[in-house]
């Protein structure tokens, strides 16, 4: 298989095209052959007869068609293809007695398919439309390879899989009790006590799944799939809606899991958390929606560089035409400036929540990140910037106008994009339509959308506010896929510079913080009791104060330049500690 051919048919408008335009046009057709045909009143593609000239590529109006070289390597048929002319997966992750793999990519090429597949939730059809493959097939499509001592295990029941889905949002919808009640079922190992303990469920017990937060939610199903007697876990992003504090710890428990007969498969986004957690790593690349290749399996540390830029050593292969690159330094910058607003020492009690500020101030075209636990007093400063709570002592120096990105978006509206963004597309194509590509997504209904493209379209919809002079972006790296948290970084520093305004970014992502942020504020206290507002510091300034309460150095790849977590007392953690050099020695 050289070729595939893709057709979306949620697109294809035969008759609002002229007719099957692409039939008309597609010169293998004209000849006389029946290369695109009508497939029950849209159309289909006969990869056989395609020569790639892409004509009905260009021609569709409603961009429907892809037509896609797949790479030489490719030299065996899709593990799976969804229709004769939809997605197509190549190859499988391999999980790991004693190992944690993680897995890399971008949105839409198949990763999650892959868990499932694994897992045994989907029989995969090996590319043949309706075909359900026995594992009989998969052995025997495996062979010469790991992957068939996995599938022989499973054929012989010698295999029990235990998953975190990905969507923790839905768990609400699909189980009406308490946290402990659902636990409960679910703890075959009758370890409960011990992991709610770690993951610190304890207090929520009681709470039904429709009253706790994004973070709590996820720990709730991490540890439900950890109770069940299994011995290969995927976990498919398991640290989104968790604050840094939490990834760490919930990175070392999985860490944990995995012994001589134990293997862990993790999807994950956050690179400096996939790099702390995982051994080896399969990169996922191809075309989203189109096609998604998985390859071959590697040290975390070369993995990543290898995703980052874009080049498969084994494969000798490139998938990527750029390489993303880092600083080799974090830029010095200076705080001051033309402010924005201003606070000197202040205070706010709600209830039993004690909030405080050292004195600061916002700087006009700055991006100020924002780090800190869940719970410690960040929405109750954003209120009190926006003149929405009013401070028991101290003084801010003006109200700011503020346009506000939340954490949680979920939407059951049927608006389609282009009318939701009417302003930004007439506004700011070239500086936020364009780099987010959100044109694929014009005539989708926000309801419809995946997590990742409502989040580029709710990032769009609030850097679009003219009228306002303080943009605040509640966790903008939820959802998005390794490269796209890259794209957005840049096109939100780029806005902020050009227009002269300010953005404040509350994000868990030490990585995307790191390549976006210029200053830092940091929170301290205790959730949900006290919360103190240091700050804005210089980023090394700033880092180094976060990472002390974290107990945690962070050094600088040699090769790619990324920021990564040192070991707990390796040599280099003992050494930045020593200097009280926390952030890159
Ligand atoms: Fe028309 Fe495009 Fe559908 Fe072809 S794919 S029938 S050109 S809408
Ligand atoms: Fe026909 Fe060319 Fe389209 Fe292939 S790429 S279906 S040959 S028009």
């Amino acid at each position: 298989m050289s070729r595939i051919a893709i057709v979306e048919r949620k697109k294809c408008n035969p008759t609002n095209c002229g007719n099957f335009l692409c039939q008309r046009v597609c010169p293998v057709n004209r000849k006389g052959d029946e290369c695109v045909f009508e497939a029950e009143g849209k159309v289909g593609i006969d990869e056989s007869l395609c020569i790639g000239c892409g004509i009905c590529v260009k021609k569709c109006p409603f961009e429907a068609i892809q037509i896609i070289n797949l790479p030489a390597q490719l030299d065996k048929p899709p593990i799976h293809c969804y229709g004769k002319n939809g997605f197509h997966l190549f190859n499988l992750p391999m999980p790991i007695f004693g190992k944690v793999v993680g897995i890399i990519g971008k949105n839409g090429i198949g990763k999650t398919t892959a868990i499932n597949i694994l897992s045994g939730l989907l029989s995969p059809n090996l590319g043949v439309p309706r075909k359900k493959a026995k594992l009989a097939e998969l052995i025997e499509y495996f062979k010469g390879t790991e992957l068939h001592n996995y599938f022989e295990k499973l054929n012989a029941g010698e295999i029990n899989v235990a998953v975190k889905p990905q969507q923790v949002s839905m768990l609400p919808k699909h189980f009406k009790g308490s946290v402990k009640e659902l636990l409960i079922e679910m703890d075959e190992k009758k370890q409960l006590n011990e992991i709610a303990k770690t993951l610190e469920l304890e207090n929520i017990f009681d709470r039904k799944l429709d009253q706790i937060s994004g973070g709590e939610l996820q720990r709730v199903a991490i540890a439900a799939c950890v109770l069940r007697k299994a011995n290969v876990y995927f976990f498919d992003e398991p640290t989104s809606y968790l604050d840094i504090k939490q990834r760490i710890k919930v990175s070392k428990f999985i860490r944990n899991l995995a012994d001589e007969n134990t293997a862990v498969v993790v999807i994950e986004h956050d690179l400096i958390i996939l790099d702390y957690m995982t051994d080896q790593i399969h990169i996922t690349f191809g075309a989203p929606s189109a096609y998604g290749v998985v390859s071959s399996i590697a040290a975390t540390k070369e993995g990543i560089n290898e995703y980052l830029a874009g080049f498969l050593r084994k494969e000798n292969m490139r998938f990527r035409a750029n390489t993303i690159s880092f600083d080799d330094k974090p830029p010095v910058k200076t705080i001051q400036g033309d402010l924005l607003v201003s606070w000197d020492n202040l205070s706010k009690t709600l209830g039993s929540f004690k909030f405080r500020a050292s004195p600061g101030g916002l700087s006009r075209k700055h991006v100020i990140g924002v780090l800190g636990e869940n719970g410690i007093g960040k929405s109750t400063f954003m209120k009190i910037l926006a003149g929405e709570l009013k401070v028991d002592s101290g003084k801010v120096s003006d109200k700011v106008s503020l346009a506000y990105k939340p954490q949680y978006i979920d939407t059951d509206s049927d608006m389609i994009v282009r009318e939701y963004l009417k302003e930004v597309i007439a506004k700011f194509s070239t500086e936020l339509v364009a780099p987010l590509k959100l044109e694929k997504l014009f005539n989708e209904p926000l309801k419809q959308l995946s997590g990742g493209e409502l989040q580029k379209v709710m990032i769009a919809k609030t850097l679009g506010q003219e009228a306002v002079n303080l943009f605040l972006l509640d966790e903008p790296s939820a959802y998005l896929d390794v490269e796209q948290r890259l794209i957005t970084s840049k096109v939100i520093s780029k806005l902020i510079h050009n227009s002269g305004k300010t953005a404040l970014i509350i994000d868990h992502d030490l990585l995307f913080m790191d390549y976006l942020s210029e200053d830092l504020i940091v929170f301290e206290g205790e959730p949900a009791k006290r919360g103190q507002l240091e700050g804005p510091f210089e980023m090394e300034k700033g880092m180094n104060k976060f990472l002390t309460d974290l107990n945690l150095s962070m050094r600088r790849d040699q090769e790619s330049k990324r920021p990564r977590v040192n070991k707990l007392n390796s040599r280099l953690d003992r050494e930045q500690k020593g200097k009280k050099k926390l952030y890159y020695s």
